[in-house]
């Protein structure tokens, strides 16, 4: 069976098909400028996978999106499938779902982009089997997908985990890069704080130790605090920014002492595997937006 996946970024629109398995058969990327410009070349992507002309086999039957956000993941509200008050302002609003079930006729799941990536991992990658885990993007943006007792939390709208209020690391007086909170999780170690934070791109910083010790003291603030809230079995950790793999050892080493042998468990005890890469080498988004059309095609059975 054939499925239609959107992984629906900031920067581009990666369009797929894949099957029940993950594997994806086909993939195109598409450049995320506004709706008026992207929207109809994704439309067109898909439109050409659920024609008539096709034999029936060869349809998608089902499209997931895999979106960045906020976005209004709540299936009873009047704005389901909407990406809501994001700073890309051409997007405000924009009504995903709608335009996609209108434009193929084909049912349409849908949820954020990190619940999408932890979806992928916990499907096919390395979260297969588990029930609790998170997923954190540490990139432009900070964002965090988590499933508890094996369904992906949304709750009252999703998680914005990425902007939990962090204590300042001693000896670091940066102002903070988040427009609403100035010093929270996303303010201080996002992708952008840290080239504000030392004026290069986090990329050319590589060889700067003092940079990535910093980085990982906050980043294991936050893990530790995941770890006290929501107790997941595993924490995936992808996004530009987590491509230092130097990151790991530290951030890793840091939560060891932030939880300073409160909680015992075997999966703290083996911590390499409890803060672990995406395992999916990219593909966790996409092939969770496989997964949700998977699950949304199940839902209207
Ligand atoms: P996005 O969050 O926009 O979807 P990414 O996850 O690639 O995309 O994140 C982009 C951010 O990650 C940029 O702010 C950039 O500085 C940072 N980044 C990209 N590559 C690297 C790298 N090799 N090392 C450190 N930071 C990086
Ligand atoms: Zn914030």
């Amino acid at each position: 069976m054939l499925y239609g996946a959107l992984e629906a970024g900031g920067t581009k629109m990666v369009c797929a098909v894949g099957n029940e398995n993950g594997q994806i058969l086909d993939q195109e990327s598409i450049p995320t400028s506004t709706p008026d410009e992207t929207m109809p070349k994704v439309i067109e992507y898909f439109k050409a996978k659920v024609s008539p002309e096709l034999p029936e086999d060869d349809r998608i039957k089902a499209l997931g999106v895999a979106c960045f956000g906020p976005v209004d993941v709540r299936p009873r509200s009047a704005t389901y499938g909407n990406i809501l008050n994001t700073p890309k302002i051409a997007w405000r609003n924009f009504e995903m779902v709608k335009t996609m079930k209108d434009a193929l006729g084909i049912p349409v799941g849908f949820d954020t982009d990190v619940n999408g990536s932890l979806l992928g991992e916990a499907t096919w990658g390395c979260a297969k089997g588990l029930t609790d885990a998170v997923y954190f993007t540490i990139g432009t943006g900070i964002g965090m997908g988590a499933m508890s007792g094996g369904k992906l939390i949304h709750g009252m709208l999703h998680p914005e985990a990425g902007h939990i209020f962090m204590s300042r690391v001693e000896g670091d007086d940066y102002k903070g890069h988040c427009p609403n909170h100035g010093t929270c999780f996303e303010g201080m170690a996002s992708g952008p704080a840290i080239e504000d934070r030392w004026g290069k791109p986090a990329k050319e910083l590589a060889d700067r130790p003092e940079v990535w010790e910093l980085e990982a003291k906050y980043i294991a603030q936050e893990l530790a605090d995941i770890t006290f809230t929501l107790s997941p079995q595993k924490i995936i950790l992808g996004g530009g920014v987590m491509s230092q793999s130097q990151l790991f050892p530290l951030v890793r080493k840091y939560v060891a002492e932030y939880i300073n042998d409160y909680i015992s468990t075997k999966e703290l005890r083996n911590i390499n595997a409890y803060i672990t890469p995406a395992a999916l080498n990219g593909n966790q988004g996409i092939m969770g937006a496989v997964k949700l059309a998977v699950m949304a095609a199940e839902t209207e059975e």
